[in-house]
Formats: structure tokens, sequence, C-alpha cells
């Protein structure tokens, strides 16, 4: 596949004025001047002297005018990196466009290891040399050993080479300066093998062929293409779509795969692994400072083929795109909060469309966004409408809370209670599913019904039984449980109110006092080994019953899993998101994937106090089309997404007057006019957030107008004076 770079060809000699872009959030790029011993190219990363200090930064093309020549400063050096590929400069632009961020700040996501920047520095080697011991020398043991373990192996350090051989440092360099061991100099780090796309796959069916001959048409077309991969849970999307990747591999273009919960991916390292020879390059939080830099170096020069990664792999250096996959891609963790507030879903297939390359989203319950692009007709449709092999969907059934309610003090209603000891007793295995972590999500006094609640949040502190704190779930505050009520005075008052994950798992362990029980949250299991660890223990059917939040919720197979009872099934029904329907929805439906992936029917039950609510009748029915045909009538009355566009801005400071001028001042010139509306400004659900006040706004617009330009002539008509901040966010997921 020939690199389609072409921008990438322009260069600059000396004395050219050139655009150079900082990571730093500053409306746009400096201007400076290639000095006489230098060219520099579109793309090269470069660094630059910044006020008192120097800078690393981007050649983005000629320059302007916008400073007088002899104001001008010179470039300091180019550096030794592949300069940046003119597909991602693009896709800078554009993200800070569509954002509304500043492409600095844009820039900076794809400059986040400034050390790979460099190349890593060489340190001394030891080998083998050709020479034979003298008369003089005299052998030890030591010596023999590690001339041996030079011979066999490749070079190494001095260090290295010494504890292979049992021995001191000392003894590698004086075989050195006996002449027995050349010294040399050679770069470290890890390597990642090159998958190999030739092994073969598992056989697929009919279904499953077809679609995957579809996608590997669009892979060999390497034009820019969306295609959805709907299909339930367990008919063997992840076979489809490596039949994909091994021909984007094969191809020799690189490969990207999001998935929505990487420190959870344990699993589909190993079966990648399995299929193509090789373990993938991973990006995400967890990575050492030395992988993150050797990756991100390895992604740019191409020896990496293919990523699977977190949002945030979307910004590293592909050279050679040749395929993207979205798994999951109805998921919410895509939507980035923090910074730069963008959605990975829809900046992938932006990527995917200034790399010209084809993109795949995969999900069992693809969100109304896809759905709608799908019957536009923008995006490709394939359809895997049944489990592989002999595996059926679980059968769903609900538990009418009204009807069959739990004892009192418990969650667990008696149908579930019988159908867990049932399963147990038989030998498989049951998960209790409660997207809620910690034991209680309450705490009051008896005495006088003081609430506990967080100093600095307009939230509740939620009881963790294991680590003995209370914590707020929005800015991590913890304290100690107080011996006496802050409010009453009243000593030992305290109730816990409501289940969270902890409480379940200690009605469990009453019910069923033999089993192995596990609580899989992610403050019980933290980072990816110790998830890693977990589900291996599941798959070996070292646990019985598995008590989780969402972190479990996605993608794992577990071949004894018979039975999941979801506890709350209403938990994400209330409130004043949009999408808390459709999400509820995707969440249960994935819940309920988990169980009967193999051999054994598997059961679902939700214990529900509506049981007549539209996303429980559509799990009930496992009618997903005429749910989500509801939801979109519902949606397309009001104009929400995708039906129209949406933004919202928060103003936050820790003065609420402040707070509330700006915001007030914002309303006041609000964009308003034919298909215009603004909701606001209203304090928001968590009108205290780390102890800043916050009101929201929300711009609502019919899908015709450009609500970039509206939003960009509206906040720049505000003075936002210090300590007041303005959080801008195009297609809010989060109401909060
Ligand atoms: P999904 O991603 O749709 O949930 P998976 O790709 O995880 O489905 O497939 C579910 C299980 O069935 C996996 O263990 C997978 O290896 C197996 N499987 C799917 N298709 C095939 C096939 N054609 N041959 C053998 N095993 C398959
Ligand atoms: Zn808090």
């Amino acid at each position: 596949m020939a690199n389609r770079d072409t921008r990438n060809t322009e260069t600059f000699g000396a004395g050219a004025r050139v655009q150079v872009m900082l990571p730093l959030p500053i409306a746009g790029p400096y201007d400076y001047r290639v000095p006489a011993d230098l060219t520099v190219g579109s793309g090269s990363f470069v660094e630059v002297p910044l006020g008192s200090r120097r800078a690393n930064g981007v050649v983005w093309g000629p320059g302007g005018h916008d400073i007088e020549e002899t104001r001008l400063k010179d470039i300091e050096a180019v550096l030794d990196v592949p300069p940046m590929p003119a597909a991602m400069r693009a896709f800078v632009d554009w993200v800070a466009d569509y954002t509304l961020y500043n492409p600095g700040a844009v820039l900076r996501m794809a400059m986040s290891v400034p050390d790979a920047l460099h190349p890593p520095r060489p340190k001394t080697v030891f080998a083998r040399s050709a020479q034979t011991p003298g008369d003089g020398f005299r052998m030890t043991p030591a010596r023999q050993r590690v001339l041996e373990e030079a011979a066999d192996g490749p070079p190494r350090s001095a260090a290295d080479l010494a504890r292979a051989a049992g021995v001191g440092t000392s003894v590698v360099k004086g075989l050195a300066a006996a002449g027995l061991l050349d010294v040399g100099q050679a770069t470290f780090g890890p390597r990642w093998p090159v998958p190999d796309p030739k092994w073969p796959g598992p056989e697929l069916s009919v279904e499953q062929g077809g679609a995957a001959a579809r996608l590997v048409a669009s892979v060999g077309a390497a034009r820019f293409a969306v295609s959805v991969l709907d299909g339930v849970t367990g008919s063997g999307k992840t076979e489809v779509y490596f039949e994909a990747i091994a021909a984007a591999l094969e191809a020799g273009g690189q490969v990207l795969v999001l998935l929505p919960e990487i420190a959870l991916s344990a699993q589909w390292l190993a079966r990648f692994e399995d299929r193509f020879g090789a373990r993938p390059a991973e990006w995400h939080s967890d990575l050492t400072q030395a992988t993150r830099r050797a990756a991100w170096r390895a992604v740019a020069d191409g020896t990496i083929r293919l990523v699977v990664g977190a949002r945030s792999a979307l910004f590293l250096p592909f050279e050679n795109l040749g395929l993207i996959v979205v798994d999951e891609e109805h998921d919410a963790s895509y939507k980035q909060e923090e910074g730069v507030v963008y959605h990975a879903r829809d900046m992938a297939v932006v990527r995917a469309q200034l790399g010209e390359c084809p993109i795949v989203l995969v999900s069992a319950t693809p969100s109304l966004e896809t759905m709608t692009n799908v019957q536009r007709g923008r995006y490709g449709y394939l359809h895997l409408p049944h489990r592989h092999g002999t595996a059926s969907l679980p059968d769903i059934s609900a538990v009418d809370l009204r009807a069959d309610p739990p004892p009192r003090q418990a969650w667990l209603s008696p149908p579930l209670r019988e159908a867990l000891c049932e399963v147990l007793g038989a030998g498989e295995q049951a998960m209790l599913f409660l997207n809620r972590r910690g034991y209680a999500p309450l705490t009051l006094c008896r005495h006088c019904g003081h609430r506990l609640h967080c100093p600095r949040c307009t939230a509740w502190l939620v009881e963790h039984r294991l680590s003995r704190r209370l914590q707020c779930h929005h800015c991590g505050y913890g304290a100690v449980l107080p011996g006496s009520c802050p409010e009453c005075g009243a000593a030992d008052s305290f109730a816990a109110c409501g289940p969270g994950v902890e409480r379940i798992a200690e009605e469990a362990a009453a019910l069923l006092p033999e089993a192995r029980i596990a609580v899989v949250a992610s403050d019980t299991v933290r980072g990816p080994a110790a998830a890693a660890e977990v589900i291996r223990r599941i798959v070996d059917h070292e646990i019985d019953l598995l008590i989780g939040t969402q972190i479990i919720a996605k993608g794992h197979h577990f071949p004894m899993l018979t039975l999941v009872g979801v506890v709350d099934a209403d938990l994400g029904l209330s409130g004043g998101d949009l999408r808390a329907a459709e999400r509820t929805f995707q969440l249960l439906y994935q819940v309920a994937g988990r169980a009967g992936r193999a051999e054994r029917p598997g059961r679902v039950l939700l214990q529900t106090f509506q049981p007549h609510h539209p996303v429980i009748e559509g799990l009930l029915s496992g009618d997903r089309d005429r749910f989500l045909e509801a939801e979109a009538a519902d949606r397309k009355a009001r104009h929400w997404p995708p039906y129209g566009r949406l933004a919202a801005v928060v103003v936050s400071g820790r003065d609420v007057g402040r707070v509330e001028a700006v915001a007030a001042g914002l309303g006041r010139v609000a964009p308003s006019g034919d298909g215009i509306e603004t909701l606001g400004p209203a304090p928001a659900p968590l009108s205290l957030l780390r102890g800043r006040h916050r009101r929201r706004l929300l711009v609502r617009t019919r899908l015709d107008i450009d609500i970039q330009g509206l939003m960009r002539h509206w906040l720049g008509q505000i003075k936002v004076p210090g300590g007041v901040r303005l959080h801008v966010d195009i297609g809010p997921y989060s109401f909060l």
C-alpha cells in the first residue's frame, strides 16, 4: 500500500517563513524562519524559541505575515523523528474546528509523549569478539561463564550480561579490556513482533463469511467507507473483523482497534495473539513511560502494525492506516469529558476519512446515531442475527418487585434467590449485575435524617466497607465514617441506605455460604493485570458467583455462566439524560449477553418496578429494532440528536456571584432564531463539583444549522473574568 501522504513533500529552505503549531492552548500557529543550515518540511517536528524558553512544535505550512521580519525568530533544530503525516495535521485542525478547542490543545494530545521526539540514547553493549584468549590470560570459571553467555546471546549491556552469567560487571569489563568481548553501541526498548495475517482463522459460517467478505473488499478498495457490523452477542463479530484486520495487514497497512474498557481487554489480546501469532501493541493510560515512548515512535515509523487502544490511540501518528475498528461503538466511554471534549467514535470516522481508509463500527446494540446514518445510506450495514454454533440467545424475564419483593433490608427477590441456588447447585456460574460501586449509596442519621454528603460536590458520600471509607464518586473525596452525626451529635446513629455491589455480595454470601464470590468493580480490580487475573479465575471456574458493575458487562466470554441477575434494572432510567433509555437498553442487553454463550442455555432475570417500561419490554421481547424505532420517534418529535444538534456550555468557578453573572450574560446574548433554541442558564444537576459552582446552558438547533459557527460567535461576545471557566461540549453525552 503506497503512502498516500502527498502534503508531506512540501519543503522549506533557508530564509523561508513557516507556521509552527505548538502543543499549547493557543489560538493558532506562530511564524518562524528557517535558518541558513536547515531544511524543514510540512509536518517536521522542530524546536523553536518561545519567550525565554524553548518548545517543540510541528511545521504546519508556509508562514503568514502576522509578524515583522525583524522580530521573526529562527527555528533552532529539526528533531530526529518522522514528520507528522498530513492526514494527522488535517485531523488536528478538524477536531479543533469541530470541538471549538484550540488546535494547540488538540495537538497536545497528538504529542502526548514529548520524549518520543528524540531517538532513544544508545547504550554500551558487549558481544563475544573473534579473538581467542592469549598466553598470559588467566581463565577463571566466572570469565568462562561470561564468554559462553556472550557467545550464545545477543549483544547486551554489562549489567545484563553479568546477570545472565551470575557474575559482577567488573568481570565483563575485564574481558572487554582483554579484547575477548567487543564493545559497541545499541539501543534497547520494547519491540513489537509483526502479526502474521496468514495464520488461519476459524472456519466461518455462511453468515459470518458473507460479512467478512464485504469487510475484506472494503479494505481492498483502500478508500474511506464506514461499515456497521451489527450482530447479537456471541455471533462472532470479533472473528469477522479479524478477517478484515488480516487483509489490512497483508496489504501492508497499519490497523487501529479501539476498545472502550482497555483495562479489561485481556481476553481480546489473547484472542488476537492466537489468531495472528503476536501480541499487539497496546495504548492506554496504564503503560510505563518507556513503553509509551517506544510505542509512539514505532507507530510513527511504521514498525508497529496494529494498535489496540483506548480513545487516545486516535491521536497516535499512524503514517499508513489501512483500517480502523471501533468495537462496542455505542459505548458512552468513547466520549472524552476532560480536557478537549470529543467523541472518539465520531472522530475515528473523521480520522478514517482524512486517512482515506475504511472503518468498521461494531456492536450488538448500535447507537441511534449510527443506525440513523445507516438509514440515511451513509454507512454500509452488515448483520449477524444468530449466535455462533449451538449457543442460543438467553431467555430474558422480568421479576416484578411489586409482586415479588425481596425480604426486608435485602435486594435479591425470591425468584432470583431460587435461580441462584439452582444454577450454583448444578455446578454452573452466575453473575449479579448492579452498576453501583461500594456498599451503600447513601448514609443517613437515624436520629435527625442528616445525609452524609461531599463537602465539595452536590453528591452523597458512598460507603465502601471493604476499604472502610466514605467516598465521593465525583471528586474522589474520602473520609472515615464519623463516630457521631455532624448535625445532631447522636452517636452510632448512621444507617446505610440502598445497595452497592459490596452489599449484594454480603447478602449473597449469607444466602450461599459455600459459593466462591468475587466482586468486580473499578475499585476492587485495579489495572489490567488484576483484571486479567479475575477473568482467568472466572474462566477457570475458580469463582461461582460474580458480582459486578459495568466493567464486567462487556465483551467477555464465560462458557459456564448460565444465569445473569440484574439487581436494579430501573437504575439508569430516571434523570434528565436524553439517552437514558437507550443507554440502559444497551447496557442491560450487553449484561444479558454474558449468559449462555456456550452449549448450556442462559437465563436472565431483570428485577424491576416498571415491567412495562419500553426499555424493559424491549429487552423481554428481544425486539431491539422496535425499541430503537420508538426511541427514534421520541427524539425526532423533540428535535433531540440525532435529529437536531446540541451543544452545552457549563460555566464554573468558586465564586458563585461571578459564575451567575457570566451565565446570565451568556443567557442575554444567547443564540435564537428559526430552528435555534437555548435552554438555561440553570444550575447543573451537579451544581457544585470539586468546590466549583456550575451553571449550564444548552443550545439546540436544526440539523442544517452550523452550530459551531453559532457558538463561536456567541462565546466570542463574552469576556470571561479570572476564576471562571467555560466548558464547551459539542454533542454532549453527560448532562450532570
Ligand atoms: P461477538 O464478538 O459477536 O460477541 P465472538 O467473536 O466473541 O462474538 O464469538 C463468540 C465465541 O464464538 C468466541 O469464543 C468465538 O471464538 C466463537 N466463534 C465465533 N465464530 C466462530 C467460528 N466461525 N468458528 C469457531 N468459533 C467461533
Ligand atoms: Zn465530591
